[in-house]
């Protein structure tokens, strides 16, 4: 029995629907990436915004077709829209045959083995061998929920107060994923550096032990994190990245904005110069690093000059590549209750912002070229430096192998390379 899974939003759903597909995998189901081959069918939603909860649901209602096609088949929704909206497409959609919030991810095992028994009883069950992953990266929560209340956030309704897997959890799971083929590990939790276990006695464990553990597993090449929280950016956090060998010189750090009015309204905790402050002393640990970040335009009350400060410390912190969200109000959040700004002029500022983002990082970019770097290939000659810049690499590479590469063309935000040696042996020829 096969079964395919349709994933919504953020890394961290991508890792609970690898999860899930473990859990199905020990029960003998193999994955397939062929809705039509599939007895169970799993759409892993995200609700941060309107419009990835609206696709969601429009997928879940055209699946009813697909449930009808064939006897048996089952239906589970799952994550951050299933936690938020459970009776209402239990209502809505009476097709479906299981619905799990992201809350209830940790027993999805639990839930899906009734699913499963009940299942057990029709002709066409084909059990196969599990399989085992084959991914060269692959993400580990290390923890689940937040703590912080961003005033624009539904998170922290859907997935709760923070909790923390245990150090050997963790690691044993890393282990896991190396065994399986993965090569690069991505440490995920919704504010990952958070991340802390109390002793018995005395100190307990915090990020930066993890950082330093995880590092030691046999077989981790890399490691990185998703999505660090300013507020936890601490010297020690920072020592431990630039001092483990196997962590990437590149974090992802959301700002969402430049703008200190607006800092303090969405209940960040920090301001505009600490935040670049921090900044700087990554760079300062780490030259060479990159840093990325999240910015969300159009939040209630963002006056012109407020978007102004966005774009100046776009090109300030120098970031060399950023993500934008154009403000979505999420029913039961704060700043819902504020007034929104027409989708028009959220637009506007979408395409100036993406205009200085394009400025900022191709400048970032050609700095690359004709630079060597280390490349691990993920898939079809295409694979990431450690400083997370997507390569296309010329020449017989193989998923997995970690090669050295000379960047040829940086013009896009996916470089092109050829392989160092290569290269070299070429220019030898032609002189
Ligand atoms: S830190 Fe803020 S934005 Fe991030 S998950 Fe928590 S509440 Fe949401």
């Amino acid at each position: 029995m096969k079964y395919y899974v349709r994933t919504y939003g953020c890394q961290m759903n991508v890792a609970d629907s690898d999860e899930m597909g473990r859990h199905l995998q020990a029960r003998g189901l193999i994955p397939t990436e062929d809705p039509e081959e599939a007895s169970v069918l799993l759409v892993n939603t995200c609700t941060v915004r309107q419009h990835a909860e609206d696709r969601a649901f429009s997928e879940v209602g055209r699946l009813k077709k697909w449930k009808a096609r064939q006897s048996g088949r089952k239906l589970v929704v799952t994550g951050c829209a299933a936690e938020r909206t459970k009776a209402y497409l239990e209502n809505r959609f009476p097709h479906i045959d299981l619905v799990i919030g992201a809350k209830a991810i940790e027993d999805f095992g639990r839930a899906v083995e009734g699913l499963l028994e009940r299942r057990e009883t029709d002709e066409d069950l084909e059990y196969a061998i599990p399989m085992s992953g084959d991914r060269v990266s692959a993400f580990v929560t290390i923890m689940r929920g937040c703590n912080y209340s961003c005033t624009y956030c539904i998170v922290p309704f859907v997935r709760g107060r923070e909790s923390y897997h245990p150090m050997e959890h963790i690691l044993s799971e890393v282990r896991d994923r190396v065994a399986e083929g993965a090569r690069e590990i991505t440490l995920l939790g919704q504010t990952v550096n958070s991340y802390h276990r109390d002793g018995a006695r005395g100190r307990g464990t915090d990020f930066a032990d993890l950082l330093e553990n995880a590092g030691k597993v046999d077989g981790v090449e890399r490691l990185r994190f998703m999505s660090p929280h300013p507020h936890y950016m601490t010297d020690r956090v920072i020592d431990a990245i630039a001092a483990v060998p196997e962590a990437c010189e590149a974090v992802h750090l959301p700002v969402q904005s430049g703008s200190d009015a607006m800092l303090k309204k969405m209940l960040r905790n920090y301001t505009r110069e600490e935040y670049l402050a921090l900044a700087g002393k990554m760079r300062k640990a780490m030259p060479g690093m990159t840093i990325s970040t999240d910015v969300i335009l159009g939040f209630p009350g963002e006056t012109v000059e407020d978007f102004r400060q966005t774009l100046s410390l776009i090109r300030e912190a120098q970031f060399d590549w950023g993500f934008i969200f154009k403000y979505s109000a999420r029913e039961g959040t704060p700043a819902a209750a504020w007034e929104s700004y027409p989708e028009g002029l959220i637009e506007e500022r979408h395409q100036e912002c993406m205009a200085v983002f394009e400025e900022v990082s191709r400048l970032k970019r050609a700095a690359l070229l004709g630079t060597e770097q280390e490349v691990l290939i993920e898939e079809e000659n295409t694979g990431r430096t450690r400083t997370n810049y997507k390569v296309s690499v010329e020449g017989n590479v193989a998923t997995g192998e970690i090669v050295r590469v000379r960047i040829t063309n940086s013009d896009r935000a996916t470089l092109t390379a050829v392989l160092a040696d290569r290269q070299k042996q070429t220019e030898g020829l032609e002189a």
